[in-house]
């Protein structure tokens, strides 16, 4: 247990890491991430720049949960691939047997050799950025792979993967409900584990954005993106899935444990450009340009970019807020005994209220939104904040 600058009661130690691989064939015009596209001559540079960042580590940290995110990590070619993995393993090597060990994946990469690698050097979770079945939607998303390929990768990833996740989007430019029921049906009648389903939305800085803004493609309307929403947890649920997250379903005991440490407020390490990590009340971001990150770690200097050091009210309000982002919420008496007493009872009153105009509910000891407040969950947290 430690704590140093914040004034925090002591953290535990982060059983989380997540590792950004920045690097894509070229970016997709909804995407505003930490990307570059067509930087091949850098990946090297990359790995050897993210191993010396691990190296700060001084020492092995045994993990819970590891997550190798991007950009598209599997656009290294296979000899860094195996370099990354190596570093990985041994700075960040998992605490148990059952540790979970992700990676993102772009469809169009995936192959048994591919597979094999990622299983022999631990890795034991596929989380492919699929985002549709269907090839029209694809072409309006600017990806790389046609429906049919995703089928197939699923296939063969589910061969050596027991967790398989896919990304879909909905609310496409043009996008009809059928369209996207179709893309639903589609999903359930293939080996995934774990759905992660997003409104698409236009972020500033994205392509979609300046061309949405000019008119030159339209916004599918709130309504039709609330049914669509509605009609993915309709669908889900009916076929076995558990809706445990806003956005975020799986089969019984296939949730996504990585992620559920952000949810449930814990601590985790980061690495790589633009990378976010939380340590003793802590939040830092590495350098989201990756030449600056580059250049920083091979000049002997820190990558990171940016601190902000959480006070206890704070991250007492941060933490009901992100739990309640799981659909059975937050256990009211283990935030009790970690939260700061006058912010829990500022929490409280303000859920009091919620609980009269049917938004929040209590189920269990656990805090959690309402079926009638999910579809403006994002709207009520300002409340709390
Ligand atoms: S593949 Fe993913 S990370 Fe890369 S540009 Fe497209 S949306 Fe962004």
């Amino acid at each position: 247990m430690t704590n140093s600058l914040s004034d925090l009661p002591p953290q535990p130690e982060p059983k989380a890491a997540y590792l950004h691989v920045p690097f894509c064939h070229r970016r997709c015009p909804y995407c505003n991430f930490t990307v570059v596209a067509d930087r091949q001559d850098w990946m090297e540079r990359f790995i050897e720049a993210v191993t010396v960042e691990l190296g700060g580590l001084n020492s092995p940290r045994p993990m819970n949960s590891v997550f190798i995110g991007g950009g598209t990590p599997t656009l290294l070619p296979r000899e860094l691939l195996h370099r990354l993995l190596d570093s990985i393993s041994r700075w960040l090597p998992m605490a148990t047997v059952d540790g979970e060990w992700s990676i993102e994946a772009n469809p169009n990469d995936i192959s048994d050799e591919l597979c094999e690698l990622l299983r022999k050097s631990g890795v034991n979770r596929i989380s492919l950025g699929g985002q549709s079945f269907q090839d029209t939607k694809l072409s309006m998303l600017g990806r790389d792979h046609r429906g049919e390929q995703l089928q197939e990768a699923i296939r063969i990833a589910s061969q050596w993967f027991d967790e398989v996740s896919v990304d879909l989007i909905f609310g496409v430019p043009g996008e009809k409900l059928d369209d996207w029921r179709s893309d639903l049906a589609c999903a359930i009648e293939l080996p995934i584990t774990h759905l992660s389903t997003y409104g698409l939305t236009y972020e500033k800085g994205a392509r979609y954005w300046s061309q949405v803004q000019r008119g030159d493609i339209m916004a599918v309307s709130e309504e039709v993106e609330l049914e669509m929403y509605m009609t993915a947890i309709k669908h889900l649920c009916e076929a076995g899935f558990e809706h445990y997250e806003v956005s975020n379903f799986s089969l019984p005991g296939s949730s996504c444990r990585h992620n559920e440490t952000y949810w449930n407020g814990e601590p985790w390490y980061a690495f790589g450009p633009g990378a976010a990590s939380f340590i003793d009340g802590v939040r830092r971001v590495n350098h989201r340009s990756t030449g600056t990150y580059l250049k920083r770690i091979e000049g002997g200097e820190s990558p990171i970019a940016e601190e902000e050091i959480l006070d206890w009210d704070t991250w007492t309000r941060e933490r009901f807020v992100f739990g309640m982002r799981k659909r059975n919420g937050v256990h009211w008496e283990a935030l009790v005994d970690v939260g700061k007493r006058e912010t829990i009872e500022t929490i409280q009153r303000q859920i009091q209220m919620h609980v009269q105009d049917e938004w929040l509910e209590w189920s269990d000891g656990h805090i959690r939104m309402t079926s009638k407040a999910l579809p403006v969950s994002d709207g009520l947290w300002k409340d709390y904040l």
